[in-house]
């Protein structure tokens, strides 16, 4: 294998590239990303960065230097073509690169809302460094925002504004928070949370329109009527794979690029992986797309392994966390499908965990501010240790306990 191009430059592309040279790879390793500058972490953007507590250098992967002395090309342009059969990429600045090996980890682009005056400025998604430049400042200016959508990044922002001084407004269309997440004693702990930080979320709600005045949004009307005034709107609905360009070359795509155990697209010279990548793994019933710095670092270490001679079945255990206001939310397994949950600890509003079943087994456990049960969790998971809903009941029920 003499060179190996990387179509994304963001977590998952980094560490492709990160682990190939560490691992002692000499072939070529070229990125190419449609952002500009230096690869950086996303989940900063609505944490510390957002806060300004952090700069920009502090969020990129490695300085420039690190690029050029571990000999990792780096192209800002966009791949619009792949020709499978000669085997290169085609950029928009109409540069042809060939590949032995190719790695889509194009990741995913916010869901915008179908919503008359989503066109107004003022109305932003959070999803890259761009965005939240627009973002911060404009935080400083206003009084009042409101937040489309009760997820992860829409809670972050939420939480972050309010510890600004802002008046903040989440609208969801859902029963509770990060739904499709989190088991439902978790959701309400966060609930309870963001009230005490002022931020208010209003379920079950329908947005009718955003509105503006001269160009520039001023509130959001509810289907009910309701006007909600607002110097900024941030939806944080969802995100679409971004898995056009493996559709357009032939490639499987379901909800992102289909992959197998090996992280391999249906074409054995490319790989995908990260938030673009649809997979199967052992610790869900069906096949899944994960959007979680987890993921994406340990899709590209499989891959970069892969290439490098030791192919395994990728089983990483899948673990996520969210940091909002005084709540850090960490979750080892994936919750989806759960029948039953098991409180354990202080439910005091502060500190929570939660243990999800799925008929009788262990699938997942959800804490927070618990980081210490977070990672003997993640042990225990990953080993398969047995552990039923009638143990985790048992007075003095520790998780450390099962960890070994
Ligand atoms: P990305 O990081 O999105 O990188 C893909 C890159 O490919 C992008 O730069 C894109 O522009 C580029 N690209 C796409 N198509 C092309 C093309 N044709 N040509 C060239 N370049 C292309 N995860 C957590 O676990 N915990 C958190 O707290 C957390 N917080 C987050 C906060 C925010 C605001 C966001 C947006 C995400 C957060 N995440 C968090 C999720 C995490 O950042 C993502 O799962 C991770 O970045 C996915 O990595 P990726 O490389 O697959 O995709």
């Amino acid at each position: 294998l003499n060179s190996v191009v990387i179509v994304g430059g963001g977590q998952a592309g980094f560490q492709t590239a990160a682990s190939l040279r560490q691992g002692g790879f000499a072939g070529r390793i070229i990125i190419v990303g449609d952002e500009p500058g230096v690869p950086y972490q996303r989940p900063p953007l609505s944490k510390a960065y957002l806060l300004g507590k952090i700069g920009a250098h502090a969020i990129r992967f490695r300085q420039p230097e690190y690029f050029e002395e571990h000999r990792i090309e780096r192209l800002h342009d966009s791949v619009t073509r792949i020709d499978r059969a000669a085997r290169h990429v085609e950029l928009a600045s109409g540069t042809v690169i060939p590949y032995d090996h190719l790695v889509l980890a194009t990741g995913a682009r916010n869901r915008v809302p179908e919503l008359p005056g989503i066109e107004l400025d003022g109305v932003i998604g959070l999803r890259t460094l761009a965005d939240a430049d627009t973002l911060s400042p404009r935080i400083s200016s206003i009084r009042s925002a409101v937040v489309i959508g009760a997820g992860f990044i829409g809670l972050e922002f939420a939480a972050v504004a309010a510890a600004k001084g802002v008046a903040v407004h989440v609208i969801e269309l859902g029963e509770r928070p990060m739904a499709r997440a989190i088991s439902k004693p978790m959701s309400d702990l966060f609930t309870a949370g963001h009230a005490s930080w002022g931020v208010q979320i209003d379920f079950r709600q329908k947005l009718r329109r955003i509105l503006g005045i001269e160009g520039k949004v001023s509130g959001v009307e509810l289907e009910d009527g309701r006007v909600i005034a607002a110097g900024l709107v941030v939806y944080g609905i969802g995100v679409l794979p971004n898995a056009e360009l493996a559709a357009a070359a032939g490639l499987t795509v379901n909800n992102g690029i289909c992959v197998d155990e090996l992280l391999l697209t249906s074409d054995p010279d490319i790989s995908a992986i990260g938030d673009a990548a649809n997979f199967t793994s052992c610790y869900a019933d069906k096949p899944v797309r994960l959007e979680s710095v987890q993921n994406a670092v340990d899709q590209g270490k499989a891959v970069a392994a892969r290439l490098m001679g030791k192919p395994s079945p990728y089983t990483a255990l899948p673990w996520f966390w969210t940091d909002q206001g005084a709540l850090r939310l960490q979750i080892a397994g994936l919750a989806d499908g759960h029948d039953e949950t098991v409180q354990v600890g202080a439910a005091d509003g502060h500190q929570l965990a939660v243990l999800c079943f799925r008929q009788g087994r262990l699938i997942a456990v959800e804490t927070a501010n618990r980081t210490a049960d977070h990672m003997a969790a993640r042990k225990l998971l990953a080993r398969n240790t047995p552990l039923t809903p009638a143990q985790a009941r048992e007075p003095g029920f520790e998780l450390k306990a099962y960890e070994a």
